[in-house]
């Protein structure tokens, strides 16, 4: 199980892709993000602490490279596309697990409540009453649960996973055709 973890990717995405930053932590993924980053700071957090860049600039990823850092470019602006282009080329997989979520607001770790008492001030009646259980962010405090938004989380999910099978299919094609 430890080296399970281990591998677990991590990342850090740049300024313009703040919305991605938010799916890949709703995914799991340790995801460092901030509007202030300058490129050298991303250069030297992410070899220092062995994340994949994620990014729109180009030179970035060239000067990266140089470093021996993983890095990526993506090329897309709709969250279903630019989701489906990181699953493609960093090849994790477009399935989320409320219980291995990250906080999407900081980052942090949710721990999983199942004790109603110590979250009824912070959650509507309504998903208190129909949740069996509730996640807290252990960094920020906010409290998440499988609410009516994780069906459209699902949804979203499930069509970027179906364009990434067509980037491969389409990625196969061009090979036969080379070859
Ligand atoms: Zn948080």
């Amino acid at each position: 199980m430890n080296s399970r973890k281990r591998k677990r990717k991590k990342f850090i995405v740049d300024a313009m892709l703040g919305d991605l930053a938010k799916w890949l932590r709703i995914l799991g993924y340790d995801t460092l993000y901030s509007k202030s980053y300058t490129d050298k700071q991303i250069i030297s957090i992410a070899k220092s602490s062995e994340r994949i860049i994620v990014t729109m600039d180009r030179g970035l990823c060239i000067m990266a490279r140089k470093k021996n850092i993983s890095c990526v470019t993506i090329e897309n602006y709709d969250i279903r596309d630019r989701l489906a282009e990181i699953s493609v080329k960093t090849n994790i997989p477009l399935i989320a697990d409320p219980s291995r979520s990250r906080c999407p607001v900081c980052n942090g770790t949710l721990k999983p409540i199942y004790d109603k008492s110590i979250v009824k001030d912070r959650v509507p009646p309504k998903a208190l009453e129909s949740n069996k259980v509730f996640y807290v962010c252990i960094r920020c405090g906010q409290v998440y649960w499988e609410g009516s938004h994780w069906k459209n989380i699902r949804r979203v999910l499930e069509e970027a996973r179906n364009i990434a099978e067509l980037i491969i299919e389409r990625r196969n094609n061009q090979r036969i055709k080379k070859s």
